[in-house]
């Protein structure tokens, strides 16, 4: 049994969590996850209600949790407060608490949405990289740090500083990432200039001797820097800085072009981790059905992966995920290569409903209309008729031999999507339009409907 917190946050966070909260639902209901959700309050609608963007009872509940799910804070509304009243600090308030110094940011490029990337298909095409990122330290927090007169002018500085236990603990846990993956970590330096790179290397390559399993190399961020837009797919896992991760994470996500696709993940030592799209709270298209929420079901993923150790669950995410690219389905922003446009919520439904199809199974492809007979609505309908999509749709007549009897059938909203179970006579269908069984259903029978009509 697993807890886990829910902060939805501001704007399009409530309702891209509220997708993600859909296929958790799927999975305690059909796969025992047995995950319990608390719900708490972090941003500007923390503030809102409380005064403060990261509330005393969010922290507690964080405390007494597994893990965090979290979906964006910011927003117009809240630019003009004072620093530390502004949504952000919740986010970077939660990070200092649980001391989250391990940021992982996979870049993975959809073989389905390569056409969104600015590189050449096949430099990006099934890219899947992990930047692990060191996040509580290094020149973003070392002192001193000021800008004061010196010689009779303006002089500003920052202290890029890394203990050996803070360089150890993000290289342990990067090695132990390499080894659920490819087993390589690259680790990125500017060891030729500065002497906190000297020291971070020295200690890579200490932690490295516990996993002798795990390949080691070194490359310095400017090359890094080039060989991400040149060839990033000849990186696994990729360790690095608080200021050069900020730098080549955000690189490595603009190589998959969709902003809306990627999950991130911030870790402490004990695995408790904070799981949340990379991207913000997209007030532009806040409350408007449009944003995807894909990146944010993918958090799920990285959540079951590296805190809950659900691999397996983890893994039927991922080819949910999969299953609604393959069938074509976009939100307006990876569209560009003119799938069917679906909106929020649907794109949630359709992520839920694809857990019922085995991507890889005989059925992967097949698209089934639905024709309702003897009630109006689709509760009250008797029966369904079933007639694959390249059928001819007039063999809708009644008594044709196409004709099966829907013996479940379950949709989501309004969306005209479901999916429909069937036992045939001695369990079988005999009609030019087999389905075959899926494994444990015995006699059952899978299909994916594209309309309800
Ligand atoms: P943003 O990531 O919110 O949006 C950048 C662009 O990408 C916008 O055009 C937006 O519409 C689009 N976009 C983002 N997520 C999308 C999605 N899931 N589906 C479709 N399109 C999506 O960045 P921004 O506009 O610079 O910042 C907006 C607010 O978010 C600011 O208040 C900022 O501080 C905050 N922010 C929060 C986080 C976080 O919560 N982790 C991260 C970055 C920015």
């Amino acid at each position: 049994m697993s807890k886990v917190l829910i902060l939805p946050g501001d704007g399009i966070g409530q309702e891209i969590v509220a997708q993600a909260l859909k296929v958790i639902d799927h999975l305690n209901e059909n796969e025992n996850l047995g995950m319990e959700l608390v719900h708490g309050l972090v941003g500007g609608t923390a503030y809102d209600e409380t005064g403060s963007p990261l509330p005393q009872a969010t922290l507690d509940a964080a405390r007494e949790c597994d893990s965090i799910l979290l979906g964006a804070v910011g927003g117009y509304q809240w630019e003009a407060l004072e620093r530390d009243l502004r949504p952000e600090r919740g986010l970077l308030g939660l990070r200092a608490e649980m001391d989250l110094f391990s940021n992982l940011r996979p870049a993975i490029l959809y073989p389905q949405l390569a056409s969104a990337s600015t590189l050449k298909e096949e430099i990006v095409s099934g890219l899947d990289l992990m930047i692990v990122r060191e996040l509580v330290s290094g020149i973003y927090f070392g002192q001193p740090r000021g800008i004061e007169i010196r010689n009779g002018e303006r002089f500003g500085f920052n202290s890029a500083t890394y203990s050996e236990s803070e360089i150890r603990r993000i290289g342990h846990s990067a090695f132990k990432i390499a080894q659920k993956r490819d087993k390589r970590v690259c680790s990125v330096d500017k060891a030729n200039v500065l002497e906190v790179c000297e020291l971070w290397r020295e200690v890579m390559i200490e932690v490295a001797k516990d996993y002798p399993d795990v390949e080691l190399s070194h490359m310095y961020v400017d090359n890094a820097a080039m060989q991400l837009v040149k060839a990033p797919k000849q990186f696994d896992v990729m360790v690095t800085s608080n200021l050069f991760g900020d730098v080549l994470s955000d690189c490595a996500a603009m190589l998959t072009g969709s902003i809306g696709m990627l999950p991130s993940a911030s870790l402490n030592k004990d695995g408790f981790g904070m799981y949340e799209p990379i991207h913000g709270s997209a007030p532009d298209i806040a409350g408007q059905d449009l944003a995807n929420p894909l990146a944010t079901i993918l958090s799920v993923s990285m959540m079951l992966r590296y805190s809950l150790n659900q691999v397996a669950l983890a893994d039927k995410i991922d080819n949910a995920v999969n299953t609604v690219l393959d069938q074509g389905y976009r939100t307006q922003d990876i569209a560009s290569d003119g799938g069917s446009v679906v909106g929020t919520n649907q794109m949630g439904d359709l992520a839920r409903v694809s857990f019922f199809f085995n991507p890889c199974g005989p059925l992967g492809g097949q698209n089934i209309f639905l024709f309702r007979e003897g009630g109006a609505s689709r509760e009250g309908a008797k029966n369904y008729r079933i007639f694959p999509s390249d059928g001819p749709l007039k063999e809708k007549k009644k008594g044709n031999a196409n004709f099966f009897t829907i013996k479940r059938f379950l949709h989501w909203g309004n969306t005209g999507l479901g999916f429909f179970m069937k036992r045939g006579p001695n369990g079988k269908v005999s009609n030019p339009y087999e389905f075959p069984p899926v494994g444990s259903q015995g006699g059952e029978y899978y299909g994916k409907v594209m309309a309800v009509v």
